[in-house]
């Protein structure tokens, strides 16, 4: 089966109601890749907005959800209330949530075994530091991540893996494309060993950090990279040209 390719944009803490109005608009009226799976995720406060605003076919995801179902959690959000609102989707272990926040590796595979289990599908962020890459560890880390939700999770139907360098998200400094493909080449090889051969074949595997309307059409190309994460970029016009990079 071949996997479908996806695209999702990751506004972060940026925007006002005007201009995620006019991201909506610039995107409801754009002509996209019908066969591009797309997903924007703009900070809780908006996704109402947004849902209502948006045109059927772009899903809405949330940039993070917690793990509890209700109750005394102050400034969570739960998985059915995002049901509720029309949110089927969600990020998680973002490294800005795993750093700056200290989500850990198992707090991320709670969330996405609770998320998933709940029927929302998660976009499921891993990717190495730049310390961590120069001491030839980029493959051991993600396989760690890999390794905390594969043990918490039963099914993967419902998960995008995306795989993010931390040293390539908001530096401008883009993994080259060979660098990307060979993580994700190494990711689907986890997968086949670890999971299943169908789980390997059928999970698609973005990558994010840098990506633009420029350098999106080689990245495309690779064999294993199945679509983009993207932040900076998706707040822009020419996140359509990375929406239909694989036209
Ligand atoms: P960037 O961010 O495209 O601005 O590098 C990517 C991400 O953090 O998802």
């Amino acid at each position: 089966m071949a996997r479908k390719f996806f695209v999702g944009g990751n506004f972060k803490m940026n925007g006002t109601i005007e201009s995620i109005k006019s991201i909506v608009k610039g995107l409801n009226e754009a002509q996209l890749d019908s066969n591009a799976e797309v997903v924007i995720a703009p900070p809780a406060l908006y996704l109402l907005l947004v849902r209502e605003h948006l045109k059927n076919g772009i899903q809405v995801a949330a940039q993070n959800v917690f793990d509890k179902p209700n109750g005394a959690f102050t400034g969570e959000i739960s998985v059915s209330q995002l049901k509720d609102s029309g949110i089927n989707w969600s990020i998680l272990g973002h490294s800005e949530r795993r750093t700056i926040l200290g989500e850990s590796d198992e707090v991320v595979a709670s969330k996405t075994k609770v998320a998933t289990e709940g029927g929302v599908s998660v976009i499921w962020c891993c990717g190495e530091s730049l310390e961590e890459r120069e001491a030839g560890k980029t493959v051991d880390v993600v396989e760690r991540q890999l390794a905390a939700v594969s043990a918490k999770i039963g099914d993967w139907k419902n998960v995008v893996i995306a795989y993010e360098p931390i040293w390539a998200i908001g530096t401008g400094k883009v993994a080259t494309t060979q660098q990307a493909q060979d993580v994700h080449a190494a990711i689907r090889k986890w997968l086949k060993a670890n999971v299943s051969d169908k789980v390997a074949e059928e999970t698609r595997i973005l990558y994010g950090g840098s990506v633009n309307g420029k350098n999106c059409k080689e990245l495309a190309k690779q064999e294993d990279i199945d679509g983009f994460l993207v932040g900076g970029a998706s707040l822009k016009p020419e996140f359509v040209d990375i929406i239909n990079a694989n036209q």
